[in-house]
C-alpha cells in the first residue's frame, strides 16, 4: 500500500520534473492533487534551522510538499497571512488518563500540542492495549502514547507495601512490563518521590529498566527527591539508564527547595558529564517557579504505608503523630522554607472554599491561628479527609531559565486534560507552551524562536521515538500548528488558570483542522501511538 503510493507519488514528480510547464490542473478540469496546503507562512520546521517560506501541502493526513504549491493544486488553501508554520508540539509529560472524558483536549489544542505521551511519573493504565484501543470508541482530538508506570505495577503485584519484591513478585512485575511494552508502550516512568515506588531500591527499577530496554524503550522518571537531595537523585537516574542500557528522561526537572536555588548549574552539570560519556540523558521542563501535586506527598513516606486509612489511623497514634510533626518541621527547614504558605491548594473535595487559598491562609481561617505546628495538623486533617491537589511555589525563576537554556531540554506540561473551570489547578495545563514562546522567546529573548519550537517538537519525537513526527518535512504525519509569534501568549495565572492560550489560528492532527481560524472543530482525528 505504502509502496505503491510511493511508486506513483515517484511517477508523478518524474512526470513533473520532465514536463517544461507546470500542468495547470483546475483549467484541465482535474481532481485537485492534495486535501489542503497551507500559502503565505513562515515555516519553522522543528529542526532548530532558521525559519523558510514555503507552501505545505497536506495529502492523506501527511505533508505531500514543501515547497511552492499552486492554490488550484489543492482542494483547500489556509493563508497563513505570515504566521509561524510549525510541527504540532509533543508534550511527553503529561497525565491525561482521563482524556477518553474529555477527549477534545482542547487545553492542549488550544496551546499548539497535538501529541500527548500519558502514563508518567510512575503511574498508567495497567492495560495498555486496552488503554489505547479506546481510541476507537473514543475518538481523540489529539494523538496519544503511554509509558507503563512502576507505580502502577508494583501496586498491583504487592500493594503498598514497604519492603522489596519477593524474587516472585520481581518476576510478576517484569512480565506486566513486558506485556505493556508489547502493547505499545514508549517505556518506563517511574515516580520515586511518591508510595509505593519511594520504596524501591535502585535495583528493583534496574531489574524493570532492562525489560523497556529490550523492547527499545526508554526511561523516563520522577525521581526520588527534586529537592535537597536533588544531586544524589539525578546520579541515581543516569546509574539506572547506564545499567539497565536504556535512554533517560529527567521528568520536569527543577530544583525545588528554596535553600538550594541556583543549584541547577551542577544538577544540568551531572547531565551534561553523562552525556559525554555518551549516556542518552534528557530533560523535560514546565516554564513555571510552582511544581503541582498531592497533599500526600508532604508526607513522611512511612506514615503512608499501606494506604490512607493506615496513615490517618498511624497519625491518631501520639508516638507517630510527634515523629510525622517533627520529619515534616526538618523537611521544611532542609528546603529553607519558612512555613506552608509556599503550598496552595488546587483542588480540595470536601471543603472548595480552600481552593486558591494556601495552607498558611486555610490554617488561619479554620484554627485561628497559622503557626507551622498548626498548619501541619491542617495538613494531617485533609490528608485523613481524603487529600487534595496542590500547587507547591517552590522554585527559582534563574534555575527555570538555567534548565530551558540547555539543548536537551524539552517543553512539557506535566499536566491534565482540563475541565474548563473545574478547581484552580496550575495553569501550565493552559499555557505551558504558549508561555515560553511569548515569555521566554519574545519577551526576554532567553532562546531563539527556531531553538523553542526544536524543544517542543523533534527532540520529543527523536527522544520517544516517534519517527514520523516533529519534523515539517514530506512524508511526515501533517501534525501543523499556526501561531502568530506577535501575539501568542498565555493568559492563564495561577489566581484565574481556567483561560486558554492565545494566538494559534489553526491547527492541523493528521493532516485535519481541529482548531480552524480559532475555533474548536468537532474533528477528533488523533492517532494512537504505539513503540
Ligand atoms: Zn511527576
Amino acid at each position: 500500500m505504502r509502496s505503491n503510493t510511493f511508486r506513483a507519488a515517484l511517477a508523478a514528480a518524474l512526470l513533473f520534473a520532465l514536463s517544461p510547464v507546470r500542468p495547470d490542473l483546475s483549467a484541465r478540469g482535474a481532481e485537485p492533487t492534495f486535501d489542503l496546503v497551507i500559502t503565505n507562512a513562515r515555516v519553522v520546521d522543528g529542526t532548530g534551522n532558521p525559519w523558510f517560506r514555503a507552501d505545505v501541502a497536506v495529502k492523506d493526513g501527511r505533508v505531500a510538499r514543501v515547497g511552492r504549491v499552486a492554490p488550484s493544486e489543492a482542494r483547500r488553501v489556509i493563508d497563513a497571512r505570515n504566521q509561524i508554520l510549525a510541527p504540532g508540539f509533543i508534550d511527553v509529560h503529561t497525565h491525561v488518563e482521563n482524556v477518553f472524558q474529555l477527549p477534545a483536549a482542547e487545553n492542549f489544542l488550544r496551546m499548539g500540542v497535538t501529541t500527548l505521551v500519558t502514563g508518567n511519573c510512575g503511574g498508567s493504565a495497567l492495560d495498555v492495549a486496552e488503554f489505547l484501543g479506546r481510541i476507537k470508541q473514543t475518538p481523540l482530538g489529539v494523538n496519544l502514547a503511554t509509558l507503563v508506570g512502576h507505580n502502577t505495577v508494583r501496586r498491583e503485584v504487592f500493594g503498598e507495601a514497604a519492603r522489596p519484591p519477593t524474587s516472585e513478585e520481581l518476576e510478576k512485575m517484569k512480565a506486566l512490563v513486558g506485556r505493556a511494552m508489547r502493547d505499545g508502550a514508549v517505556g518506563l516512568s517511574t515516580g520515586l518521590y511518591y508510595v509505593p515506588g519511594a520504596y524501591a531500591k535502585t535495583e528493583e527499577v534496574v531489574e524493570l529498566a532492562r525489560v523497556a530496554a529490550a523492547h527499545g524503550g526508554v526511561y523516563a522518571t520522577h525521581m526520588r527527591d527534586e529537592g535537597t537531595g536533588v544531586l544524589d537523585s539525578v546520579r541515581e537516574s543516569i546509574d539506572i539508564g547506564e545499567r539497565a542500557g536504556l535512554p533517560v528522561q529527567i521528568s520536569h526537572f527543577k530544583v525545588s527547595a528554596r535553600k538550594l536555588w541556583g543549584q541547577s548549574s551542577s544538577t544540568l552539570g551531572l547531565v551534561r558529564e553523562a552525556r559525554r560519556r555518551g549516556l542518552s540523558v534528557t530533560v523535560d521542563q514546565y516554564a513555571y517557579t510552582a511544581s503541582s501535586t498531592s497533599l500526600d506527598s508532604r508526607l513522611p513516606d512511612w506514615v503512608e504505608e499501606g494506604g490512607r486509612e493506615a496513615g490517618a489511623a498511624r497519625l491518631k497514634d501520639p508516638a507517630q503523630h510527634a515523629r510525622a510533626v517533627r520529619d515534616m518541621k526538618d523537611a521544611l527547614k532542609g528546603g529553607g522554607f519558612k512555613d506552608y504558605s509556599y503550598a496552595v491548594v488546587a483542588r480540595y473535595r470536601p471543603k472548595p472554599e480552600y481552593n486558591g487559598k494556601s495552607i498558611a491562609e486555610i490554617t488561619k481561617l479554620a484554627r485561628g491561628k497559622s503557626d507551622v505546628s498548626n498548619q501541619i495538623e491542617q495538613i494531617f486533617e485533609m490528608y485523613a479527609a481524603g487529600g487534595a491537589s496542590m500547587v507547591y511555589h517552590s522554585m527559582g525563576e534563574e534555575d527555570v531559565r538555567q534548565i530551558m537554556r540547555e539543548p536537551f531540554t524539552m517543553i512539557a506540561s506535566d499536566s491534565g486534560v482540563r475541565q474548563f473551570g473545574e478547581g484552580v489547578p496550575h495553569p501550565r495545563g493552559y499555557g505551558n507552551n504558549a508561555r515560553v514562546l511569548a515569555g521566554y522567546v519574545r519577551d526576554l529573548r532567553l532562546l531563539p524562536l527556531e531553538d523553542a519550537v526544536r524543544k517542543m517538537t523533534s527532540l520529543p519525537a527523536q527522544t520517544f521515538g516517534f519517527r514520523d513526527r516533529g519534523l515539517v518535512r514530506e512524508g511526515m504525519a501533517a501534525d501543523l500548528v499556526l501561531f502568530d509569534e506577535a501575539t501568542v501568549s498565555d493568559p492563564a495565572t495561577f489566581e484565574r488558570p481556567h483561560q486558554y492560550a492565545t494566538g494559534f489560528s489553526h491547527v492541523l492532527v493528521n493532516g485535519v483542522p481541529v482548531i480552524d481560524e480559532g475555533r474548536l472543530t468537532d474533528a477528533r482525528p488523533g492517532a494512537a501511538l504505539r513503540h
